[in-house]
């Protein structure tokens, strides 16, 4: 089969790879369509986690090609998605029923081959049906279970006011996803224009162009500050903002993917006297569920989030487009059209 693999750091290329057999308990997925997202530009630049070569790609829609022995569910010409963290089930945080906290999280994608390829392979139990849902929907299901994980975590009330930095796939999910929440506003503020317009189409109720005055604007939006503040940019310097816009019991979401020897900081005596929250959220905690259910009800819409669709063969180029082309959103590789 025809597959993306990244050999070593910064080496990707197509290559002609053998078509995996799915062991007992497993399910083959002839994938259509598969989302770049940041986690493999890190991948790609040797800044995770992986286990080189690698097939990489873990947001991925596609068809059930076969099954292995004692598959219940699926059935080949089935169509799927599927969640890529594959939790060993024995360690205490997963007997504790926090599986995402794993010792031992395999990840189809990071550590195990993913969706960059004609075919992947994963456990029945990852594997969800998508019903009529577009494949190109699909393959955001997982950003979006990422995104519903944080919303457990934070426990937005009906009524809250959120700000949320970054208006990329992920800052238009977030907003999409408090306002399904309760959130009653919801500020969105980025450096492009042109995302935030796509923010107000999908419910930011007011959006803040970044530059002279940002702060000044969000402010009067909201001078008591706001419940809930969401940086969806990763960068050190925004997450050190977020703390001048809480309101006193406000709650500091930490989405965006800081790099991992970056340091922020902050003014402990303002925590304190504030009774301030400051809550993480990281990847997926059985959130595919209700992730599908909000795209399938039309509560979150997906594929206005798309900017940009391409076959397998141009999978190097992808890379590059999702690391630097000013106008993007999400990147996918449409595996079907390969
Ligand atoms: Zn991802
Ligand atoms: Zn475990």
């Amino acid at each position: 089969m025809k597959a993306a693999q990244i050999q070593a750091p910064d080496e990707a290329r197509i290559v002609e790879a053998p078509e995996p057999t799915p062991g007992p308990g497993e399910v083959l997925i002839e994938v259509a369509a598969a989302g770049i997202c940041g986690t493999d530009l890190h991948i790609y630049h040797g800044e995770y986690e992986a286990t080189y070569p690698i097939i990489p790609g873990h947001e991925f829609s596609g068809t059930v090609a076969a099954v292995g022995a004692d598959v219940e569910r699926y059935r080949p010409g089935d169509r799927v998605t599927a969640d890529p963290n594959i939790p060993c089930n024995r360690c205490p945080a997963c007997q504790r029923g926090e599986p995402n906290q794993c010792e031992s999280l395999a990840a189809i994608g990071v550590t195990r081959d993913g969706a960059f390829a004609q075919y992947v392979v994963a456990p029945e139990g990852s594997v969800f049906p998508i019903g009529d849902m577009s494949f190109a929907a699909a393959a955001l299901v997982e950003p979006l279970a990422c995104v519903m994980w944080g919303i457990k975590r934070v426990q937005i009330q009906p009524g809250d006011s959120a700000l949320i930095f970054g208006a990329g796939p992920m800052g238009c999910l977030l907003l999409q996803a408090v306002r399904c929440a309760g959130a009653a506003h919801v500020v969105v503020t980025d450096v492009a224009p042109w995302r935030l317009a796509r923010a107000a189409e999908l419910g930011a109720t007011t959006t803040v162009l970044a530059g002279d005055g940002q702060a000044k604007q969000i402010k009067a939006l909201a001078p008591a500050g706001y419940d809930v503040v969401v940086d969806a940019t990763g960068i050190p310097e925004v997450l050190e903002q977020t703390f001048d816009f809480a309101r006193p019991r406000g709650k500091i979401w930490v989405f965006g993917v800081c790099p991992r020897d970056a340091r922020a900081t902050f003014v402990p005596y303002d925590v304190f006297r504030k009774d301030l929250s400051i809550i993480g959220s990281f990847a997926v905690s059985r959130t595919f569920h209700e992730s599908i259910a909000l795209i399938q009800g039309g509560a979150v819409r997906v594929e206005p989030l798309i900017s940009h669709r391409l076959p397998l063969d141009r999978f190097v180029e992808a890379l590059e487009l999702a690391e630097r082309d000013p106008k993007r959103m999400k990147v996918q590789i449409d595996v079907a059209a390969s």
